[in-house]
């Protein structure tokens, strides 16, 4: 086919607009793997991309999408041959590179990861880089001496994508989970995923205390600003927070109470250019420490034509768990 289908953003002096649209093939980028796309996700960074609220996309025009599965088409990379079935996080895709939301991507194959022999391409796409995310995060806190004698943990942003598959990891690795929410109608569905206690988001959201009541010994927050700030000064002696979102907001208006006076750590995680052997072992992890079955409840699909208006949703923060696209 010398098109494919493509959800394109173009930006001119009047804005941006986004659109599904007929994409032409040589008018992909360059790249050593050509990868018919399967299945793609969304993410938070798809909508800030989608809705042009965060200047994410830095060439235009742009196919947008952070994430895809498939197989592929043809290769003169040496790890891999037609019919491999492949993953790609991050790299740039969806912000510098033409990315998932088309039947066809042209990539570099340093980028990929091969698909666990027990995931289909929709498997990975429903984990996204919302869930590889969350693996990081769990994995950093044990790096960090973490495990679930030292206390429970808590997840901010919960009911979102990340937060939804954090608390799955934490359950079934045998923490007890406090996941915290701005919906507190959905505390059935966090208790489902494996949630021991839900708590209202405004709880952190006030002004932050340099030190507050030691509540958790570690945790994963999606949200930053003050929430992160009040769930620092509430970690137990020696605990360790991940952080790895800005939903709230990108400020931090804490203060080095926690740090010094209880060794605290902050850890950073970032997946976009996480180096392979980490993602491998991710993904590695996910196989074996993420409830296929769990996914399932927390997981909806959606077509290339939905793309669009789910990217709205995600910004408004109105997506509950993780949405799958099926490309094709
Ligand atoms: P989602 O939109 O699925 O989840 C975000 C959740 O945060 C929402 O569901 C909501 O949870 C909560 N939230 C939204 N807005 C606010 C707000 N103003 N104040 C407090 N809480 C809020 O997004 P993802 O899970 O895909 O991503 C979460 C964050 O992680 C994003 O900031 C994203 O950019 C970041 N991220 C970072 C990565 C990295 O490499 N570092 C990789 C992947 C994601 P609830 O309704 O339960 O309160």
């Amino acid at each position: 086919m010398s098109t494919f289908k493509a959800i394109v953003i173009h930006k001119s002096e009047a804005g941006q607009t986004v659109r599904l649209t007929d994409f032409d093939n040589k008018d992909l980028m360059d790249g050593d793997v050509t990868v018919r796309v399967e299945y793609s996700t969304l993410n938070y960074k798809d909508g800030l991309a989608i809705t042009g609220k965060a200047p994410v996309v830095r060439r235009f025009p742009m196919i947008a999408g952070v994430d895809l599965a498939g197989t592929v088409e043809s290769s003169t990379h040496p790890n891999w041959k037609p019919g491999d079935k492949v993953i790609l996080n991050g790299w740039g895709l969806g912000e510098t590179h033409l990315g998932a939301y088309a039947e066809k991507a042209r990539v570099k194959g340093d980028w990929l990861v091969r698909l666990p022999a027990s995931m289909t391409a929709r498997d990975a796409m429903a984990v996204g880089t919302a869930g590889y995310t969350a693996m990081l995060a769990v994995m950093a806190l044990e790096r960090a001496g973490l495990e679930p004698s030292r206390g429970p943990m808590i997840v901010t942003g919960a009911a979102g994508g990340v937060g939804s598959v954090a608390i799955a990891i934490l359950a079934e690795l045998g923490y007890r989970v406090i996941a915290s929410t701005g919906r507190p109608e959905d505390a059935d569905y966090l208790k489902g995923l494996g949630a021991g206690e839900v708590i209202e988001r405004k709880e952190l959201t006030g002004p932050p205390r340099p030190l507050g009541k030691e509540r958790w010994a570690g945790g994963i927050d999606v949200v930053g600003s003050t929430t992160l700030a009040n769930v620092l000064s509430m970690t137990r002696y020696g605990g360790a927070i991940a952080a790895c979102g800005l939903a709230g907001g990108m400020d931090l208006p804490t203060s080095v109470a926690p740090f010094i006076l209880r060794g605290v750590s902050l850890l950073g995680i970032d997946s976009v250019m996480c180096p392979l052997p980490l993602r491998q072992e991710a993904w590695r992890r996910l196989e074996t420490d993420l409830d296929p079955a769990i996914l399932a409840t927390m997981t909806n699909e959606i077509g290339l034509d939905d793309v669009i208006a789910a990217g709205r949703s995600i910004v408004e923060g109105r997506v509950r768990g993780r949405i799958v696209v099926k490309i094709g």
